[in-house]
Protein backbone atom coordinates (compact mmCIF):
# COMPACT_ATOMS: atom_id res chain seq x y z
CA UNK A 1 0.00 0.00 0.00
CA UNK A 2 2.94 2.55 0.69
CA UNK A 3 4.48 2.00 -2.11
CA UNK A 4 1.52 2.64 -4.25
CA UNK A 5 0.97 6.01 -2.36
CA UNK A 6 4.69 7.02 -3.46
CA UNK A 7 4.12 5.72 -7.02
CA UNK A 8 1.02 8.14 -6.75
CA UNK A 9 2.53 11.10 -5.42
CA UNK A 10 5.57 10.59 -7.71
CA UNK A 11 3.41 10.89 -10.82
CA UNK A 12 1.17 13.61 -9.15
CA UNK A 13 4.23 15.99 -9.20
CA UNK A 14 5.62 14.82 -12.79
CA UNK A 15 2.60 15.99 -13.53
CA UNK A 16 2.14 19.56 -12.32
CA UNK A 17 5.24 21.24 -13.07
CA UNK A 18 3.76 24.33 -11.60
CA UNK A 19 4.14 23.41 -8.44
CA UNK A 20 7.71 23.18 -8.12
CA UNK A 21 10.99 24.55 -9.94
CA UNK A 22 14.59 23.62 -9.73
CA UNK A 23 16.88 25.84 -8.25
CA UNK A 24 20.36 25.64 -9.04
CA UNK A 25 22.31 23.68 -7.03
CA UNK A 26 19.02 21.86 -5.15
CA UNK A 27 18.43 25.15 -3.29
CA UNK A 28 15.22 25.28 -1.76
CA UNK A 29 15.38 29.01 -1.88
CA UNK A 30 17.01 32.03 -3.38
CA UNK A 31 16.84 35.78 -2.86
CA UNK A 32 17.98 38.21 -5.56
CA UNK A 33 19.17 41.59 -4.15
CA UNK A 34 19.35 44.73 -6.16
CA UNK A 35 20.29 48.57 -5.19
CA UNK A 36 17.13 50.85 -6.58
CA UNK A 37 17.66 54.00 -7.62
CA UNK A 38 15.65 55.79 -4.60
CA UNK A 39 18.21 54.01 -2.12
CA UNK A 40 16.34 51.27 -1.10
CA UNK A 41 17.11 47.58 -1.93
CA UNK A 42 14.76 45.18 -4.06
CA UNK A 43 14.65 41.85 -2.20
CA UNK A 44 12.93 38.87 -4.78
CA UNK A 45 12.49 35.52 -3.20
CA UNK A 46 12.32 32.35 -5.36
CA UNK A 47 11.28 29.01 -4.05
CA UNK A 48 11.36 25.67 -4.96
CA UNK A 49 7.67 24.66 -3.50
CA UNK A 50 5.20 26.76 -2.57
CA UNK A 51 5.30 28.05 0.30
CA UNK A 52 2.51 29.58 3.09
CA UNK A 53 3.73 31.19 6.25
CA UNK A 54 7.92 32.02 6.79
CA UNK A 55 9.60 33.25 9.57
CA UNK A 56 12.72 35.37 8.90
CA UNK A 57 15.15 33.08 11.18
CA UNK A 58 16.84 36.35 12.59
CA UNK A 59 14.36 38.32 14.18
CA UNK A 60 15.97 40.06 17.13
CA UNK A 61 14.52 43.35 17.46
CA UNK A 62 12.15 44.96 15.13
CA UNK A 63 13.82 47.00 12.52
CA UNK A 64 12.18 44.91 9.76
CA UNK A 65 9.22 46.40 10.51
CA UNK A 66 10.14 50.14 9.63
CA UNK A 67 12.23 49.02 7.02
CA UNK A 68 10.74 46.17 4.78
CA UNK A 69 7.64 46.81 2.40
CA UNK A 70 6.12 43.73 0.48
CA UNK A 71 5.63 44.92 -3.14
CA UNK A 72 4.18 41.91 -5.00
CA UNK A 73 0.75 41.55 -4.60
CA UNK A 74 0.52 38.02 -2.82
CA UNK A 75 1.84 38.69 0.69
CA UNK A 76 1.53 40.62 4.13
CA UNK A 77 4.71 41.16 6.19
CA UNK A 78 4.39 42.09 9.90
CA UNK A 79 5.84 40.85 13.56
CA UNK A 80 3.66 38.23 15.02
CA UNK A 81 5.20 37.26 18.50
CA UNK A 82 8.13 38.65 18.10
CA UNK A 83 8.65 37.16 14.89
CA UNK A 84 9.16 38.63 11.48
CA UNK A 85 6.97 36.50 9.71
CA UNK A 86 6.00 36.49 5.64
CA UNK A 87 2.36 35.28 5.36
CA UNK A 88 1.29 34.35 1.24
CA UNK A 89 -2.41 34.07 0.99
CA UNK A 90 -2.28 31.22 -1.06
CA UNK A 91 0.84 28.99 -1.09
CA UNK A 92 3.25 30.50 -3.74
CA UNK A 93 7.00 30.61 -5.01
CA UNK A 94 7.69 34.60 -4.87
CA UNK A 95 7.59 37.35 -2.96
CA UNK A 96 9.26 39.96 -3.10
CA UNK A 97 10.19 43.65 -0.70
CA UNK A 98 11.63 46.90 -1.30
CA UNK A 99 13.94 47.37 1.62
CA UNK A 100 14.93 50.35 3.34
CA UNK A 101 18.55 49.06 4.04
CA UNK A 102 19.33 49.53 7.65
CA UNK A 103 22.74 50.84 8.48
CA UNK A 104 23.07 51.62 12.21
CA UNK A 105 24.11 49.08 14.76
CA UNK A 106 21.74 46.94 16.36
CA UNK A 107 21.91 44.97 19.63
CA UNK A 108 22.77 41.46 19.71
CA UNK A 109 22.30 41.17 15.85
CA UNK A 110 24.97 41.79 12.94
CA UNK A 111 24.39 45.20 10.90
CA UNK A 112 22.56 44.68 8.15
CA UNK A 113 24.18 46.92 5.56
CA UNK A 114 27.59 48.63 6.12
CA UNK A 115 28.52 51.39 5.10
CA UNK A 116 32.02 52.68 4.07
CA UNK A 117 33.58 55.77 4.17
CA UNK A 118 34.77 55.34 0.60
CA UNK A 119 31.20 54.60 -0.78
CA UNK A 120 31.99 50.67 -0.32
CA UNK A 121 29.08 48.58 1.35
CA UNK A 122 28.58 45.11 2.52
CA UNK A 123 25.48 43.19 3.19
CA UNK A 124 24.98 40.47 5.79
CA UNK A 125 23.79 37.66 3.99
CA UNK A 126 22.33 35.82 7.26
CA UNK A 127 19.56 38.49 7.61
CA UNK A 128 17.24 36.90 4.76
CA UNK A 129 17.69 33.43 6.28
CA UNK A 130 13.91 32.29 6.02
CA UNK A 131 12.67 29.23 7.68
CA UNK A 132 8.95 27.45 6.51
CA UNK A 133 6.24 26.93 9.45
CA UNK A 134 2.64 25.25 8.99
CA UNK A 135 0.61 28.71 10.35
CA UNK A 136 0.54 31.72 12.24
CA UNK A 137 -0.48 29.90 15.07
CA UNK A 138 2.71 27.93 14.41
CA UNK A 139 4.56 31.03 14.84
CA UNK A 140 2.85 32.20 18.10
CA UNK A 141 3.78 29.04 19.34
CA UNK A 142 7.60 29.33 19.11
CA UNK A 143 7.84 32.59 22.46
CA UNK A 144 9.37 34.74 20.05
CA UNK A 145 12.34 32.15 19.75
CA UNK A 146 13.22 30.80 16.60
CA UNK A 147 15.46 28.55 17.76
CA UNK A 148 12.07 26.52 18.69
CA UNK A 149 11.49 26.17 14.84
CA UNK A 150 11.69 22.46 14.29
CA UNK A 151 12.57 22.80 10.79
CA UNK A 152 15.88 23.50 9.12
CA UNK A 153 16.05 26.97 7.95
CA UNK A 154 15.66 26.90 4.12
CA UNK A 155 19.18 26.26 2.00
CA UNK A 156 19.15 29.74 0.20
CA UNK A 157 21.13 31.14 -2.27
CA UNK A 158 21.55 35.02 -2.68
CA UNK A 159 22.45 36.21 -5.43
CA UNK A 160 24.13 39.71 -6.50
CA UNK A 161 24.78 42.00 -9.27
CA UNK A 162 27.63 44.87 -9.07
CA UNK A 163 29.06 46.65 -10.99
CA UNK A 164 32.24 46.92 -8.90
CA UNK A 165 33.88 43.46 -7.76
CA UNK A 166 32.33 41.53 -5.18
CA UNK A 167 34.03 39.92 -2.24
CA UNK A 168 32.91 37.04 0.16
CA UNK A 169 35.01 33.91 1.34
CA UNK A 170 37.98 35.80 0.57
CA UNK A 171 37.38 35.20 -3.13
CA UNK A 172 36.67 38.13 -5.56
CA UNK A 173 33.80 37.93 -8.07
CA UNK A 174 33.11 40.38 -11.31
CA UNK A 175 29.29 41.18 -12.13
CA UNK A 176 27.59 38.76 -10.30
CA UNK A 177 27.60 36.44 -7.27
CA UNK A 178 25.78 33.54 -6.23
CA UNK A 179 26.29 32.24 -2.59
CA UNK A 180 24.94 29.95 0.13
CA UNK A 181 24.01 31.45 3.40
CA UNK A 182 25.89 28.71 5.72
CA UNK A 183 24.38 29.27 9.20
CA UNK A 184 24.64 32.79 10.76
CA UNK A 185 25.55 33.64 7.22
CA UNK A 186 28.51 35.89 6.18
CA UNK A 187 29.15 39.59 4.38
CA UNK A 188 29.54 40.05 0.81
CA UNK A 189 31.37 43.20 0.18
CA UNK A 190 30.86 45.48 -3.14
CA UNK A 191 33.59 47.92 -3.70
CA UNK A 192 36.94 48.86 -5.07
CA UNK A 193 39.21 47.86 -2.03
CA UNK A 194 41.39 44.96 -2.50
CA UNK A 195 42.12 41.51 -0.70
CA UNK A 196 45.48 42.40 0.98
CA UNK A 197 47.00 39.23 2.51
CA UNK A 198 48.88 39.22 5.65
CA UNK A 199 50.46 35.85 7.05
CA UNK A 200 47.26 34.91 9.52
CA UNK A 201 44.42 36.87 8.38
CA UNK A 202 43.43 38.61 4.84
CA UNK A 203 41.89 42.28 5.06
CA UNK A 204 39.55 44.71 3.30
CA UNK A 205 40.25 48.08 4.55
CA UNK A 206 38.57 51.03 3.89
CA UNK A 207 40.35 53.29 1.52
CA UNK A 208 39.52 55.97 3.61
CA UNK A 209 40.64 54.96 7.44
CA UNK A 210 42.92 57.89 8.74
CA UNK A 211 46.57 56.60 8.03
CA UNK A 212 48.21 56.46 11.12
CA UNK A 213 45.88 53.81 11.68
CA UNK A 214 46.41 52.10 8.15
CA UNK A 215 49.74 52.53 8.70
CA UNK A 216 50.03 50.05 11.71
CA UNK A 217 47.00 48.05 11.06
CA UNK A 218 48.67 44.86 9.76
CA UNK A 219 51.34 44.53 11.77
CA UNK A 220 49.51 45.36 15.40
CA UNK A 221 46.84 42.54 13.91
CA UNK A 222 49.34 39.92 12.81
CA UNK A 223 51.10 40.65 16.59
CA UNK A 224 47.42 39.89 18.16
CA UNK A 225 46.66 36.75 15.57
CA UNK A 226 50.59 35.48 16.40
CA UNK A 227 49.66 35.70 20.19
CA UNK A 228 46.65 33.91 19.92
CA UNK A 229 48.26 31.23 17.78
CA UNK A 230 50.25 30.91 20.91
CA UNK A 231 48.52 30.82 23.72
CA UNK A 232 45.77 28.75 22.09
CA UNK A 233 47.83 26.17 20.86
CA UNK A 234 46.92 26.38 16.95
CA UNK A 235 46.49 28.12 14.44
CA UNK A 236 42.82 28.81 12.49
CA UNK A 237 42.32 26.06 10.10
CA UNK A 238 40.82 29.26 7.74
CA UNK A 239 42.41 32.55 7.77
CA UNK A 240 40.44 35.13 9.02
CA UNK A 241 38.97 37.55 6.77
CA UNK A 242 39.06 41.21 7.99
CA UNK A 243 36.71 43.64 7.12
CA UNK A 244 37.14 47.31 8.13
CA UNK A 245 34.69 50.15 7.73
CA UNK A 246 35.31 53.68 8.60
CA UNK A 247 32.64 55.38 9.53
CA UNK A 248 34.14 59.25 8.78
CA UNK A 249 35.12 61.84 11.94
CA UNK A 250 31.43 63.53 11.95
CA UNK A 251 30.60 62.00 15.60
CA UNK A 252 32.55 63.36 18.57
CA UNK A 253 34.69 60.85 20.46
CA UNK A 254 34.94 57.49 18.99
CA UNK A 255 33.00 54.24 18.38
CA UNK A 256 34.09 50.56 17.63
CA UNK A 257 31.97 47.44 16.95
CA UNK A 258 31.99 44.58 15.32
CA UNK A 259 31.36 40.90 15.01
CA UNK A 260 32.52 38.07 14.41
CA UNK A 261 30.92 35.45 11.66
CA UNK A 262 32.02 32.33 10.89
CA UNK A 263 35.70 33.27 9.78
CA UNK A 264 35.21 36.64 9.51
CA UNK A 265 35.46 39.83 11.49
CA UNK A 266 33.16 43.05 10.77
CA UNK A 267 34.29 45.85 12.20
CA UNK A 268 33.25 49.94 12.14
CA UNK A 269 34.35 52.30 13.73
CA UNK A 270 34.81 56.07 13.39
CA UNK A 271 34.51 59.69 14.81
CA UNK A 272 36.73 62.22 15.77
CA UNK A 273 39.08 60.51 18.14
CA UNK A 274 40.30 58.47 15.39
CA UNK A 275 41.85 61.89 13.42
CA UNK A 276 45.11 61.70 14.60
CA UNK A 277 47.55 59.11 16.97
CA UNK A 278 46.11 58.42 20.59
CA UNK A 279 47.48 55.88 23.04
CA UNK A 280 44.19 55.13 24.69
CA UNK A 281 41.89 55.36 21.21
CA UNK A 282 44.75 52.74 20.14
CA UNK A 283 44.77 50.90 23.18
CA UNK A 284 41.21 50.46 22.90
CA UNK A 285 40.80 49.34 19.12
CA UNK A 286 43.59 46.24 19.94
CA UNK A 287 41.45 45.27 22.59
CA UNK A 288 38.22 45.10 20.68
CA UNK A 289 40.17 43.51 17.82
CA UNK A 290 41.63 41.05 20.44
CA UNK A 291 38.02 40.43 21.78
CA UNK A 292 36.54 39.72 18.00
CA UNK A 293 39.45 37.71 17.18
CA UNK A 294 39.27 35.43 20.45
CA UNK A 295 35.80 34.72 18.80
CA UNK A 296 37.25 32.99 16.28
CA UNK A 297 39.49 31.17 18.13
CA UNK A 298 36.50 29.74 19.83
CA UNK A 299 34.32 28.92 16.79
CA UNK A 300 37.04 27.50 14.59
CA UNK A 301 36.62 23.47 15.05
CA UNK A 302 32.91 24.35 14.35
CA UNK A 303 30.85 24.78 17.57
CA UNK A 304 28.49 27.21 18.29
CA UNK A 305 27.08 28.98 20.82
CA UNK A 306 24.43 29.30 23.42
CA UNK A 307 22.49 32.42 22.48
CA UNK A 308 21.09 35.16 24.90
CA UNK A 309 21.19 34.38 28.52
CA UNK A 310 24.29 32.12 28.17
CA UNK A 311 26.41 34.90 26.52
CA UNK A 312 28.37 35.18 29.50
CA UNK A 313 30.29 32.48 28.39
CA UNK A 314 31.92 33.42 25.67
CA UNK A 315 31.63 36.97 25.85
CA UNK A 316 33.55 37.29 29.29
CA UNK A 317 36.11 34.68 27.96
CA UNK A 318 36.87 36.89 24.92
CA UNK A 319 36.76 40.16 26.72
CA UNK A 320 39.30 38.58 29.87
CA UNK A 321 41.82 36.98 27.03
CA UNK A 322 41.21 40.37 25.07
CA UNK A 323 42.49 42.17 28.53
CA UNK A 324 45.17 40.45 29.11
CA UNK A 325 46.85 40.08 25.54
CA UNK A 326 46.35 44.00 25.48
CA UNK A 327 48.11 43.72 28.66
CA UNK A 328 50.84 41.55 27.77
CA UNK A 329 51.59 43.80 25.11
CA UNK A 330 52.30 46.97 27.22
CA UNK A 331 55.09 48.19 29.44
CA UNK A 332 54.31 47.29 33.07
CA UNK A 333 52.54 50.42 34.71
CA UNK A 334 50.53 51.08 31.38
CA UNK A 335 49.42 47.30 31.98
CA UNK A 336 48.67 47.42 35.48
CA UNK A 337 47.03 51.48 34.90
CA UNK A 338 44.72 49.26 31.87
CA UNK A 339 43.59 46.68 33.89
CA UNK A 340 42.97 48.52 37.00
CA UNK A 341 40.67 50.33 34.42
CA UNK A 342 38.84 47.90 32.39
CA UNK A 343 37.97 45.40 35.32
CA UNK A 344 37.29 48.11 38.09
CA UNK A 345 34.52 49.84 35.71
CA UNK A 346 33.55 46.05 34.78
CA UNK A 347 32.99 45.58 38.87
CA UNK A 348 30.81 48.57 39.44
CA UNK A 349 28.83 47.66 35.97
CA UNK A 350 28.21 43.89 36.82
CA UNK A 351 27.06 45.00 40.41
CA UNK A 352 24.38 47.41 39.33
CA UNK A 353 22.97 44.76 36.73
CA UNK A 354 22.97 42.27 39.59
CA UNK A 355 21.25 44.27 41.87
CA UNK A 356 18.27 44.73 39.76
CA UNK A 357 18.02 40.44 38.79
CA UNK A 358 20.50 37.34 37.93
CA UNK A 359 22.76 37.74 34.91
CA UNK A 360 20.49 34.84 33.82
CA UNK A 361 17.67 37.85 32.64
CA UNK A 362 19.90 40.90 31.83
CA UNK A 363 19.78 40.64 27.82
CA UNK A 364 15.49 40.62 28.97
CA UNK A 365 16.54 44.16 31.06
CA UNK A 366 18.39 45.59 28.31
CA UNK A 367 21.29 44.82 30.22
CA UNK A 368 22.94 43.00 28.16
CA UNK A 369 26.70 44.54 28.54
CA UNK A 370 26.22 42.70 32.02
CA UNK A 371 27.15 39.78 30.04
CA UNK A 372 30.96 40.74 28.74
CA UNK A 373 31.25 42.88 32.41
CA UNK A 374 30.15 39.42 35.35
CA UNK A 375 31.69 37.32 31.91
CA UNK A 376 34.57 38.85 32.84
CA UNK A 377 35.03 38.05 36.37
CA UNK A 378 33.37 34.54 35.53
CA UNK A 379 36.34 34.17 33.35
CA UNK A 380 38.70 35.16 35.71
CA UNK A 381 37.16 32.59 38.81
CA UNK A 382 36.75 29.81 36.52
CA UNK A 383 40.23 30.31 35.56
CA UNK A 384 41.85 30.54 38.81
CA UNK A 385 39.60 27.56 40.42
CA UNK A 386 41.57 25.70 37.84
CA UNK A 387 44.48 23.79 38.88
CA UNK A 388 46.55 24.32 36.03
CA UNK A 389 45.55 28.03 35.64
CA UNK A 390 45.10 28.60 31.97
CA UNK A 391 41.62 29.61 30.78
CA UNK A 392 42.80 28.72 27.22
CA UNK A 393 43.18 24.73 27.70
CA UNK A 394 39.91 25.34 29.59
CA UNK A 395 38.42 26.62 26.75
CA UNK A 396 40.12 24.09 24.23
CA UNK A 397 38.57 21.41 26.60
CA UNK A 398 35.12 23.15 26.50
CA UNK A 399 35.30 23.02 22.49
CA UNK A 400 35.63 19.44 22.39
CA UNK A 401 32.96 18.52 25.23
CA UNK A 402 30.45 20.72 22.87
CA UNK A 403 31.86 19.07 19.99
CA UNK A 404 30.49 15.54 21.72
CA UNK A 405 27.03 16.95 21.86
CA UNK A 406 24.48 16.02 19.81
CA UNK A 407 23.79 20.75 19.42
CA UNK A 408 27.66 21.29 19.15
CA UNK A 409 26.83 24.30 21.30
CA UNK A 410 28.63 25.77 23.95
CA UNK A 411 26.66 25.89 26.40
CA UNK A 412 26.18 26.30 30.96
CA UNK A 413 25.92 22.36 30.53
CA UNK A 414 29.01 21.96 29.02
CA UNK A 415 30.62 24.87 30.94
CA UNK A 416 29.85 23.18 34.51
CA UNK A 417 30.89 19.46 33.17
CA UNK A 418 34.10 21.06 32.06
CA UNK A 419 35.12 22.52 35.11
CA UNK A 420 33.95 19.72 36.92
CA UNK A 421 36.20 17.15 34.79
CA UNK A 422 39.31 20.19 34.90
CA UNK A 423 39.05 19.83 39.03
CA UNK A 424 36.49 22.69 39.93
CA UNK A 425 34.96 21.42 43.46
CA UNK A 426 30.61 21.68 43.75
CA UNK A 427 31.03 24.48 45.97
CA UNK A 428 33.75 26.14 43.64
CA UNK A 429 30.81 25.39 40.61
CA UNK A 430 28.23 26.77 42.85
CA UNK A 431 29.84 29.87 43.48
CA UNK A 432 29.97 30.49 39.70
CA UNK A 433 26.13 29.83 39.38
CA UNK A 434 25.07 31.89 42.58
CA UNK A 435 26.06 35.13 39.98
CA UNK A 436 24.12 33.81 36.88
CA UNK A 437 21.37 32.40 38.73
CA UNK A 438 20.79 34.29 41.89
CA UNK A 439 19.50 37.40 42.79
CA UNK A 440 21.98 38.26 45.51
CA UNK A 441 20.72 40.53 48.42
CA UNK A 442 24.38 41.87 48.38
CA UNK A 443 25.82 41.95 44.79
CA UNK A 444 29.06 43.22 45.70
CA UNK A 445 30.05 40.92 48.39
CA UNK A 446 28.54 38.45 46.34
CA UNK A 447 31.01 39.10 43.31
CA UNK A 448 33.98 39.69 46.10
CA UNK A 449 33.59 36.46 47.63
CA UNK A 450 33.68 34.90 43.73
CA UNK A 451 36.99 36.82 43.15
CA UNK A 452 38.32 35.99 46.94
CA UNK A 453 37.03 32.11 46.45
CA UNK A 454 39.41 31.73 43.28
CA UNK A 455 42.51 33.35 44.44
CA UNK A 456 42.06 36.55 42.65
CA UNK A 457 42.99 38.36 45.62
CA UNK A 458 40.93 41.64 44.98
CA UNK A 459 41.83 45.02 46.65
CA UNK A 460 39.39 48.21 46.83
CA UNK A 461 40.48 51.87 47.26
CA UNK A 462 38.42 53.72 50.71
CA UNK A 463 35.95 55.07 47.92
CA UNK A 464 35.05 51.08 47.49
CA UNK A 465 37.09 50.85 43.81
CA UNK A 466 37.97 47.26 42.46
CA UNK A 467 41.95 48.84 42.21
CA UNK A 468 43.96 45.61 41.76
CA UNK A 469 43.73 41.93 41.33
CA UNK A 470 45.90 39.09 41.27
CA UNK A 471 45.86 39.31 37.41
CA UNK A 472 46.53 35.77 35.28
CA UNK A 473 49.97 36.17 33.68
CA UNK A 474 49.42 33.78 30.63
ZN1 LIG B 1 31.99 39.37 21.62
Amino acid sequence: MQRLIIVFIVLFSVGAPAAQAQLPDGADAEVRLSPEESGNWRVEYTFAEPQSVLALVRSTGDYRELTWSVTSDNARFGRVAGIDVIALDEPARTVSFSIIPLTSTLVGEYTPFVTFADGSVAVHDGQFSVAPLDSLEAVEALEGDTSNIGAPALSMDVVLSSDTPIIVDGEVHQGKVRHRVDGDGTYIYLGNSEIEEFDSFTAVIDKRLPAWLRDRFDSDLEAIFSAYEQLWGFELEHKATVMLAYKGATADGFSVTGGALDQLLMMEMGGTALNAPDDDVLSYVHWFFAHEAAHLFQIDRGVGFASGAQSWIHEGAANTMAYSLIASMMEQDGAKRFLAGVYGRAFDECVTTLEAGPLATAAEREAFSAHYSCGDFIALATDGFLKQRNLYGFWNRLVSMAKGEPDEKVDEDTYFSTMQILGATKAQRNAVRALVEGRPDNARKTLTNLLEKAGLEPEFSAGGQLIALKWPDY
